[in-house]
């Protein structure tokens, strides 16, 4: 069974440079202020977990947790 990958942006450390938001729209929105957070309750849609981890290793302030359940 494949694994099941959930995302989640730490608000304290986001500085809001939506880089991941560039790489993975489905995953990630944006506030008012650039500022990131998961889409949803973060569950990756199968198919996109590359771009989890794809995000999760370019955002610069390591906000984003990506959790194998
Ligand atoms: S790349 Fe990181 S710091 Fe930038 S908006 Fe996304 S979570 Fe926030």
């Amino acid at each position: 069974m494949a694994e099941r990958l959930k995302v989640h942006v730490d608000p304290d450390k986001c500085q809001g440079h939506a880089r991941c938001n560039a790489l993975a729209p489905e995953l990630f929105e944006l506030d008012e202020y650039g500022n990131a957070h998961e889409t949803g309750d973060g569950t990756v849609p199968p198919g996109l977990e590359d771009k989890a981890w794809l995000a999760k290793s370019n955002c610069p302030e390591i906000a984003i947790d990506v959790i194998e359940e």
